[in-house]
């Protein structure tokens, strides 16, 4: 029986691999809906390999050339943030959340709405909209399957037991390119060598956010909305082989990890076979050419963003959006040659400091909170 899908950040590094599973699985997939924000000519040419029903830009002013690309074609085209929305809201069987940054909040919520399955790649809409997120989830009983690969990994570990009987998660974290690096080594880093991760390849974003590791912090909020133990039952370990993609401690003292090859296929195979199995082309893992995992436990010094993120997840509230927006206000500097690498955490703790507001209730409330985070936090790049 096929089944139909719409993937959000189509064009992205989760959507270049989503779509490699499907290619090798075509019979069984019914492809709905391709989004990019705007890289129109390499979401015409998915569309139209996949016979998509649709295809959307974010940025309104790419869909002139989108539409130039599909003629000829019976694929509709679509622009701008609400059109995003508009098509989340069609019902599939499954949707890919993919898209970077709290740009794809809203089209996430728009999906969750219909009911059916969510795979969840966009971490950043997870942590700024926390409760608001996971109440739509439950109240229209939307399956949420996380797709980052320790959330992945621990969805895993917990299936067929209880929540009740976790002692720890723990997080695995790669430490990402610069983890040997002293201070003033970190201050010099450019964007090239933050970006160059040894272990995985990833969207430029997410990738310097493993150099920060302020993705470990994300992720860390991620699993306190995912897998409500409380916050004293996570915690983070630094292991560079990310052979272990995450763990879970029972109360007998028995631990469950998952493992696999640092492949983004492998745990997005599982969100779209789940919860069954599908065959993947992935490298076999091969421990005895691997050697050794070693484990080390994070430094706060150097890398303050698990801190900070820990700090926000306690405070609650609006500090994981204001966090999560400033983070990306400063990484895209620091990408644009701005800022240096060592002012990422600096200016999202200013914000942070500087900006406290009540709790977001609602997805617009949640919007505002961002937009005045990323104002305030644009303000702190001139101090920094
Ligand atoms: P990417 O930069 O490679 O792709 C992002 C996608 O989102 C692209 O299709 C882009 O066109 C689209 N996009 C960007 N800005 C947009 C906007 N304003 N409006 C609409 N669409 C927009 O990113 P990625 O590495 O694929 O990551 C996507 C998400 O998955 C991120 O939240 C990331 O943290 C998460 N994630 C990625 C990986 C990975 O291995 N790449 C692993 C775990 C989690
Ligand atoms: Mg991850």
């Amino acid at each position: 029986m096929t089944r139909t899908i719409s993937i959000f950040g189509a064009t992205g590094s989760i959507g270049d691999s989503t779509l490699d599973l499907i290619r090798s699985d075509r019979a069984n997939w019914n492809v709905v809906a391709l989004s990019a924000n705007c890289s129109a000519e390499k979401l015409a040419r998915l569309a139209i390999e996949f016979g998509a029903q649709i295809a959307v830009v974010g940025d309104e002013s790419c869909l002139p050339e989108l539409r130039e690309h599909l003629s000829g074609t019976s694929i509709e085209a679509a622009g701008g943030a609400q059109a995003l929305c508009d098509v989340a809201a069609r019902p599939v069987d499954i949707t890919v959340a993919a898209i970077v940054g709290c740009a794809g909040l809203a089209p996430t919520m728009a999906a969750i709405e219909q009911g059916n399955t969510v795979a969840l790649a966009n971490k950043e809409s997870l942590v700024s909209a926390g409760h608001v997120m996971m109440q739509l989830v439950e109240k229209h009983g939307t399956t949420l399957l996380p797709v980052d690969s320790e959330h992945n990994a621990i969805f895993q570990c917990l299936e067929g037991n209880n929540l009740d009987d976790v002692r720890w998660i723990t997080l695995t974290a790669s430490g990402g390119p610069l983890r040997t690096k002293t201070l003033a080594e970190l201050e010099a880093t450019t964007p090239a060598q933050a970006i160059a991760h040894p272990n995985w390849d990833m969207g430029a974003k997410i990738s310097v956010d493993s150099a920060t590791m302020f993705n470990k912090g994300l992720e860390f909020i991620e699993a306190f909305h995912l897998f409500p133990v409380g916050l004293d039952r996570l915690r983070i370990i630094v292991h560079p082989q990310s052979v272990i993609h995450s763990m879970v401690e029972y109360r007998d003292g028995s631990t469950l990890a998952q493992l696999g090859p640092s492949d983004m296929r492998v745990p997005i195979a599982s969100t779209l076979a789940y919860p069954a199995r599908m065959d993947t082309s992935c490298k076999p893992l091969d421990l005895a050419t691997i050697g050794e995992l070693t484990f080390f436990a994070p430094d706060e010094e150097r890398f303050p963003a698990t801190r900070l993120a820990r700090e926000a997840a306690h405070a609650g509230g609006a500090a994981p959006a204001v966090l999560n927006a400033a983070n990306e206000v400063a990484v895209a500097a620091f990408l644009a040659g701005q800022v240096k690498f060592t002012h990422i955490s600096a200016i999202v703790a200013r914000t942070l400091d500087n900006y406290a507001p009540p709790a977001p209730e609602t997805l617009d409330a949640v919007l505002a909170v961002d937009a005045e985070a990323r104002a305030r936090a644009g303000e702190m790049l001139e101090l920094a």
